[in-house]
């Protein structure tokens, strides 16, 4: 039984890489260069329920595992940062708040849409001036007769200018939190120009803006003012998607770099034979092999229903840092065309960064491990 399943995952793998490289990796390039998601592949993403990954089968969806998403991030991540990036939005933020907070009512009107990708999700919780305090959201919610009233606005918020269906976690208490759903057109509900940003060009990064925008109980997801503990529980889960989305850029750089360092040739021989050079990529194949065990264990621990949150921690703090380092010392490998916009080594090496401060910084998760050291003593 657990061979077989093995063997869908390794299916699934091998499914999306085969995808990846025909209709991803050739144009990815221009959608970065053009600054825009590529709204038309959402037919064919959600074709291979890339838009519906961790949603049950009866409402639509692929029915993943955490293991299984992992290995999906990681191929997307190879092809693509962007499309990796949103997707993984759509998938571990919006759609996963849904699939931990929401009641069966909102289950059933809000996910089979977003898992066949009739549109995208976009998730809102940062803020102008809450990032890592994420506690500290000043937008709102009041209670206004049977329903709410939304005002304040979202920082960052990826697909923000894209999506259908948003799930927006505001203040409804002095120390309360709470999550609602808000469809694209409402009236008081925005969003602000897209970010010019250093990599990932072709994801969506918008400001959401609520203006007096009315929603109706129903919309509320979770429990009244505990939608923090939904917040973390959802970014446990997105870190381990950011975790093997970093290896999978990683590993596109590496593979670029090992190619280029057999075919290079200085002083009368390929560059591959110098030691300084192969040390280069030995170190990266090293480390990203190192964070893939580390990702493939807090999925694991996710799927089996033991606790996870230290060890996508961990797991997300490894894999974007080495994936960093793993791209900055592939570029370094291609020399002065490294640094040429013909190889995707300097894209990679833009979109690999963000993943050190996305869904918690390198220094927020250094905090919670360090914390559960400090409790476990
Ligand atoms: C491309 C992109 C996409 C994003 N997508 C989304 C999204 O879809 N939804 C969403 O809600 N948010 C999203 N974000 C926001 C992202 O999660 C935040 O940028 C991130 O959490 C950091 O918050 P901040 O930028 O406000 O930085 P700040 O919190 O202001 O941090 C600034 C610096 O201070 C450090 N710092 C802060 N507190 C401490 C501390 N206690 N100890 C040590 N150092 C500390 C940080 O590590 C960082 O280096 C996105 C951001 C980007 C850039």
């Amino acid at each position: 039984m657990r061979f077989k399943h093995r063997e869908e995952q390794l299916l699934v793998r091998d499914t999306v890489r085969a995808f990846a490289r025909t209709r991803i990796v050739p144009n990815a390039r221009a959608w970065s260069e053009a600054g825009k998601f590529p709204l038309e592949l959402l037919p064919e993403l959600a074709g291979l329920g890339l838009t519906g990954l961790g949603v049950p089968a009866d409402l639509g969806g692929a029915a993943l595992d955490a293991l299984t998403t992992a290995l999906v991030m990681e191929e997307l991540g190879a092809a693509d940062g962007s499309v990796a990036l949103s997707l993984g939005a759509h998938n571990s933020l919006c759609i996963g708040h849904l699939l931990i907070a929401a009641n069966d009512e909102q289950k059933r009107r809000w996910l089979p849409p977003l898992a066949a990708g009739t549109h995208l999700g976009a998730w809102a919780l940062t803020e102008p001036g809450s990032g890592s305090d994420a506690s500290a959201a000043r937008a709102t919610a009041t209670r206004d007769g049977d329903g709410w009233v939304l005002d304040g606005q979202k920082q960052f918020i990826t697909n923000g200018s894209l999506a259908g269906f948003a799930v927006i976690v505001v203040r409804t208490g002095e120390r309360e939190l709470s999550a609602f759903g808000v469809a694209r057109g409402m009236p008081g509900f925005s969003a602000g120009k897209p970010e010019d940003k250093m990599g990932l060009r072709a994801s969506d990064t918008s400001s959401l803006i609520l203006e007096h925008c009315r929603v109706s109980d129903a919309d509320r997801i979770g429990t009244l003012g505990r939608a923090f503990d939904d917040v973390k529980r959802v970014l446990d889960r997105g870190r381990i998607g950011i975790g093997a989305l970093s290896i999978g850029l990683g590993r596109a750089s590496l593979e670029t770099a090992t190619a280029y360092a057999k075919e290079r040739r200085q002083f009368g021989r390929a560059i591959a034979e110098f030691q300084m050079v192969g040390f280069k990529l030995a170190r990266a194949a090293t480390e990203l092999d190192a964070a893939r065990l580390l990702v493939h264990r807090a999925a694991a621990r996710a799927d089996a229903g033991k606790p996870f949150s230290v060890a996508a921690s961990m797991a997300k703090l490894y894999a974007s840092e080495a994936a960093t380092r793993a791209a900055d010392a592939s570029l370094q490998v291609l020399g002065g065309y490294g640094y040429l916009r013909d190889h995707p080594i300097e894209r990679h090496l833009r979109d690999v960064r963000l993943m050190e401060i996305g869904e918690g910084t390198s220094e927020v998760q250094r905090i919670v491990i360090a914390r559960s050291l400090v409790r476990a003593s």
